[in-house]
């Protein structure tokens, strides 16, 4: 291999960042992703690897993720130039022994760092990861606008952007079958939404940021993607009918229908959200 960038996790990595942009998801700077990298994944990219950058602390631990390699998006980087200039745009750290400290070995080039949520990012990688016996690999943030509308029309709880969103589209209660939580509004970047996130994905692979966006979580790039894109294509129905209907609804799936697609398709949906 001549460069990184023929590595074949790079490649899907940037192919995801540029999926993303061209949803429509990733407006400027909006954004982000974070993958850990599979041991022999680090090793094939490890002889391009730079002399490692300075340990920064987080400010959260860890321990369960010491050691490990994440490939992030850059903080301030555009979805849009990742496919176009990677070196600038994206960059692989390391995280230390103690479980609190990144360094960077590749990219991010240029005194890039990575994005200003990648506490957040990594808090929820270790409670993913400690949920799913390590299968969990992928958080991804996006800024996906029929989601984003939801949360000025519905109340913002676990159980109606759960409901709503199971309703709008057959494949919803398949696909995440815990339902998705929601995280009240609050200012990005911070310690107070990444505790509030990480709670809740305790419990679901999807989180809505009530008038900023989704989290979503998977054990790999296909997955996860395509958990965003469900929830926001299912998002879009909702609103198309509580529009298109003037906020009427003259017939939906019901909680029986959702009973028997779950037993149909060997799924346990959660309860709590059944009437
Ligand atoms: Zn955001």
């Amino acid at each position: 291999m001549k460069s990184i960038l023929d590595v074949d996790v790079m490649q899907r990595y940037i192919r995801m960042c540029d999926d993303g942009w061209l949803q429509g998801w990733h407006e400027r700077n909006g954004g982000n992703l974070s993958y850990r990298m599979k041991p022999e994944e680090a090793e094939q990219c490890r002889p391009f690897f730079c002399t490692p950058g300075e340990w920064v602390p987080m400010g959260v631990t860890g321990q369960n993720l010491a050691g490990e390699y994440f490939i992030t998006t850059g903080s301030g980087k555009y979805f849009r130039n990742v496919i176009l200039d990677p070196v600038h745009s994206i960059g692989i750290v390391e995280i230390n022994e103690e479980g609190n400290a990144w360094r960077i070995v590749w990219g991010l080039e240029d005194g890039g760092k990575p994005t200003s949520e990648f506490p957040t990012h990594f808090m929820n990688h270790s409670i993913r990861s400690a949920a799913t016996g390590g299968a969990c690999r992928v958080i991804y943030h996006a800024h996906i606008p029929n989601l984003i509308a939801m949360t000025y029309t519905l109340p913002l709880t676990d159980k109606a952007f759960s409901r709503a969103l199971w309703k709008s589209a057959t494949e919803c209660p398949v696909v995440f079958p815990d339902g998705v939580g929601v995280v009240p509004w609050m200012v990005p970047g911070g310690t107070q939404i990444a505790l509030a996130t990480s709670k809740l994905m305790e419990k679901y692979d999807a989180a809505v940021w009530a008038h900023h966006g989704a989290f979503c979580s998977g054990p790999d790039f296909d997955t996860t993607f395509g958990l965003m894109h469900t929830i926001e294509k299912a998002a879009e129905i909702y609103n198309l009918v509580m529009s298109s209907g003037q906020g009427q609804v003259r017939q939906t799936i019901t909680d029986d229908n959702l009973r028997a697609i779950a037993k149909e398709f060997g799924v346990v949906l959660n309860e709590e959200f059944l009437e």
